[in-house]
């Protein structure tokens, strides 16, 4: 018998273009290096997105409201 009613809840990472909580182990929308530091995304589209203008994002000109 198994019983999984306490998740395992990882280290949390925050969407550079979002700002949601990502699980590290399991980011949705995978991981992206840039400049050394490795970011996490709540899904691709997010992903994408930071690849294509990663300065706009980190720097805060950029945000996307959800
Ligand atoms: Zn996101």
């Amino acid at each position: 018998m198994r019983f999984s009613l306490f998740k395992k809840s990882g280290p949390k990472a925050t969407d550079p273009v979002c700002h949601m909580k990502v699980d590290m182990e399991k980011p949705p929308g995978g991981s992206h290096e840039h400049e050394g530091q490795t970011y996490y995304f709540c899904g691709p589209g997010c992903k994408r997105a930071f690849e294509k203008e990663p300065q706009a994002y980190l720097s805060g000109e950029k945000k996307v409201d959800m």
